[in-house]
Parts: C-alpha cells; structure tokens; sequence
C-alpha cells in the first residue's frame, strides 16, 4: 500500500535506536524525508547512516541532530534545523522504575518535563504551521501503562496519563477541521535497550535471572512472544499516512493482545 507521504517532512525524536529508529525506519521507507534526534552522537550516527541506506530506494532525505530533546535548549537547536513538520513523532526515555517513597519532587518534575511536557512542546512548536498547510500527523510514543498501570512504573503512568488527557483536548479542537491528527501509540513489550534494562531491574530485585523474567513476562502476552520495532514503525507510518486522516485523538496499543479488556 502506497501511504501517500513520501515528501514529507518528519521529526521523530528519541530515534538513535528502540521504538522510535523504528518508526523513523518505516517512514523513510516511505519517501518520508525525516530528522532524527537522540542525545548520544555515535548511535545516532550508525542509525543515520542505516537511515541513508535505506532511503536510496524510497528517495528520502535523513538528517540529525544530536541533542535533548527534554531540554528548552535542545529543542531550539531541532527546531532552528528545521521547523516546519508534515509529521511529528514525539518520543523520549521512559522515566526509571522505583517505588513511589522514593520519589521526590524532582525525580516527579523529571518525569513528567520528559514525558508530558517535551511532547506538549513539540506539538505546541509545529501544529498550527501543519494546520496552515491542510496536513499534519502527530504520533506521540506513550506507553500500555496509560491503559493497564504498571505499579513500578509510577513515574511513567502519572506523567503520560496527563499527556494523554492533554491530547485528548486537542486532537478534537480546531486543527482537527484542518487535517491535523494527533494519536498516541502505546508499546506494551517491544524487545528494545529499555525493555531490557526494565527487566535487569525486575531480576535484580528478586535476584531471578534475566532470562527467567523475560520468559515469565512473555508468557503473560497473549501473542507469546516481545513485540519488534520495525511492525511497531509499521504502524506509526500507518498512523502518518494520507490513509488514517479519519483516525484522531486515540490511544492505539500494540501489545500482542497483552491488554485483558474488551475495548
Ligand atoms: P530505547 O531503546 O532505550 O530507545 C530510546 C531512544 O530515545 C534512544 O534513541 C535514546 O538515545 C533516545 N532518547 C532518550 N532520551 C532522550 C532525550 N532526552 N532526548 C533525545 N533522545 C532521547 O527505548 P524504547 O524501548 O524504544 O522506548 C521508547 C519509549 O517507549 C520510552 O519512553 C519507553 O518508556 C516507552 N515504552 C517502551 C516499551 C518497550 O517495551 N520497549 C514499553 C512501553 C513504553 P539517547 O539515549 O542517546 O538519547
């Protein structure tokens, strides 16, 4: 299926590796011409350098930008490369694993600067420029825990539940009418650097094995197996597409069926 946005212009953050160099993969793909934005320049580089190798065939233009994308100042720099987005997929390091006694007010600050704010930014930099121009895809990376909270991951499931009424708000005001949409995909378990670090965490904490936790973890998902970042690009490119004008303000899980409710 031709997804009818080779051309475009995407800024996907956190891309250097994970979910997001997922998403950037299957918009270039696509023709899309993207920036890609992490912090670490040596990672970003070799996902840049896959990025070009990909887009001899689709046409696309990669460029990067290695900055925090959680602070003001980095994203002036992105902004400053370029500012006007057909498609903005916003996407950061999920806050650490804990027990809430532990938390103080920064480490809450830290969160929800990260995982609410940084998107509520991005959107508020690019959606009227995208209104103006009649399209717009806004794809925010979230997180399963929005739907099924995950107890250890307190930080995350404050900070994204109010990113996520936010977007609820805008996704159905205004720019909708102008062919702004504005989504959150939520990963329930995707084989990435996180996933692994989140579930090191868990083994330490018990003293299991790595091996043991994962395998118990993927013998709760119905599809018996980790989700892999390409099908999860897959679906934000879908999400981007002329195709999903009419798919706005939701919250789409990818989880391999992981979520127990009906709706
Ligand atoms: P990952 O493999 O660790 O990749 C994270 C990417 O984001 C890297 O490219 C990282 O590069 C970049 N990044 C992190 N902090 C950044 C910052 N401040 N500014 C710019 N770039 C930044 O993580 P992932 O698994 O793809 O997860 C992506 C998001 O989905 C996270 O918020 C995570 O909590 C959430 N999530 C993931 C899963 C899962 O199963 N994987 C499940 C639920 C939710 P640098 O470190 O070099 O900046």
């Amino acid at each position: 299926m031709d997804l009818g946005i080779a051309g475009k212009w995407a800024l996907v953050c956190g891309a250097s590796k994970g979910l997001g160099f997922g998403c950037a993969q299957a918009l270039v793909r696509e023709g899309v011409n993207v920036l890609i934005v992490a912090r670490g320049s040596e990672a970003l580089q070799a996902a840049a350098d896959t990025l070009v190798a990909d887009a001899q065939a689709s046409g696309a233009k990669v460029l990067q930008c290695a900055r925090d994308i959680t602070s003001a100042a980095g994203r002036a720099d992105v902004l400053a490369l370029r500012a006007d987005f057909d498609i903005v997929v916003t996407n950061a390091g999920g806050p650490p694993t804990g027990d809430f006694r532990d938390w103080d007010r920064d480490a809450w600050l830290r969160a929800v600067d990260a995982n609410m704010l940084t998107p509520i930014e991005l959107i508020k930099a690019t959606v009227d420029g995208m209104a103006s121009r009649g399209f717009g895809r806004i794809v925010n990376i979230t997180s399963s825990a929005v739907k099924a909270p995950i107890d250890s991951l307190g930080l995350s499931n404050g900070a994204r539940s109010g990113l996520t009424g936010f977007v609820a708000g805008l996704a159905r005001s205004g720019v909708a009418a102008h062919g702004v949409t504005i989504n959150n995909l939520l990963p329930g378990a995707f084989d990435t650097d996180r996933l692994k670090s989140n579930y090191q965490a868990a083994a330490a904490k018990t003293g299991d094995s790595l091996e043991s936790v994962t395998q118990r973890r993927i013998a709760a998902i119905p599809a018996k197996r980790l989700g892999q970042a390409a099908e999860f690009g897959a679906v934000c490119a879908f999400l981007c597409s002329q195709h999903a004008g009419y798919i706005n303000g939701q919250n789409i899980l990818a989880d391999g069926g992981a979520f127990p409710g009906t709706f």
